[in-house]
């Protein structure tokens, strides 16, 4: 495996594979690597001749009461789980490659991003655009994989992409989780036992509702709110707990009539955890 510390070195890389013909999937991540990371490595590795990589904790995407000074960076440990994963090249930028001090452009997406975590994450959906678009013009890839664990942003990613004629395929990959069904995150490693303990409750919950939803689907709002309940009752502070269009995005509040998925971000303790599932 390869490492890309600069821009040109990642376009020279994509230009020799291109030359012979090679498909190339581009998985973006921000590190600290996980089975959830490597399930986007896979499904890339099974469509494409090259896979690329990349890991950089995009600063754009975090507020300033986040926590992107600590935000977990293991980049040693991380290319060795890419490299046993078959990955043919890591891009691993510094800050500045990506930003010089005088970069001046924002991509943003109106619409997808006013509700969820666009409404509780001041700049995030930004941050996350303009960062993904930059990495698809960098490494022009056929297709980019994301996560439907964190499925605003892939229907961002797909919007852009389109809005954009960016010429990639946007492919989401299901959530994996720990055998409680805790969706597996970066961030788990922040949670205490006793809040690890709690965690599984979030998608305990994602279920019980979304199946509640399936049986009977003008119980929105009855269901939505013992959902929240159940959750303040396990120790969660809730953000939301909403059903959503799958493909708009637009609140569902009364009846479920179109496919649809429940989701949810709760703090347990410091740690923010988000999570999603479908109604049917
Ligand atoms: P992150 O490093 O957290 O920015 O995530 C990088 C990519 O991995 C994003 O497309 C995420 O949606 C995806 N991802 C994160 N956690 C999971 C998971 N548990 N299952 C599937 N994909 C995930």
């Amino acid at each position: 495996m390869d490492i890309a510390r600069t821009i040109a070195d990642l376009r020279r890389h994509v230009a020799l594979w291109r030359k012979a013909g090679e498909g190339v999937g581009l998985v973006p991540t921000m590190g600290a690597l996980h089975e959830g990371h490597l399930a986007l490595i896979r499904a890339a590795r099974a469509e494409c001749d090259r896979v690329v990589a990349s890991i950089f904790v995009n600063p754009k995407q975090f507020s300033p009461s986040e926590d992107l000074s600590s935000y977990p960076r293991r980049e040693t440990a991380d290319f060795d789980v890419l490299r046993a994963a078959g990955v043919d090249l890591a891009f691993a930028p510094a800050t500045a490659e990506i930003y010089p001090p005088d970069f001046s452009t924002v991509v943003q997406v109106s619409g997808l991003t006013t509700g969820l975590c666009g409404a509780h994450r001041a700049g995030h959906f930004d941050g996350v655009a303009t960062v993904v678009t930059k990495l698809l013009i960098q490494s022009l890839p056929d297709a980019a994989y994301f996560g439907e664990k964190d499925y605003q942003q892939l229907m961002v990613v797909r919007r852009l992409a389109r809005d954009l004629d960016i010429p990639v395929r946007i492919v989401g990959v299901p959530t994996v989780r720990e055998p409680d069904g805790l969706a597996l995150s970066s961030r788990n490693s922040y949670l205490s036992p006793e809040e690890r303990r709690i965690a599984p409750g979030l998608a305990r919950v994602l279920r019980s509702v979304a199946a509640a939803v399936a049986r009977e689907p003008a119980a929105v709002a009855r269901e939505l709110a013992r959902g929240a309940n159940e959750l303040r009752n396990a120790g969660f502070a809730v953000e939301y707990l909403e059903i959503r269009d799958a493909e708009t995005l637009m609140p569902v509040t009364t009846e479920v009539t179109a496919p649809s998925r429940v989701f949810v971000a709760a703090r347990v303790g410091r740690t923010r955890l988000i999570d999603n599932l479908p109604v049917f």
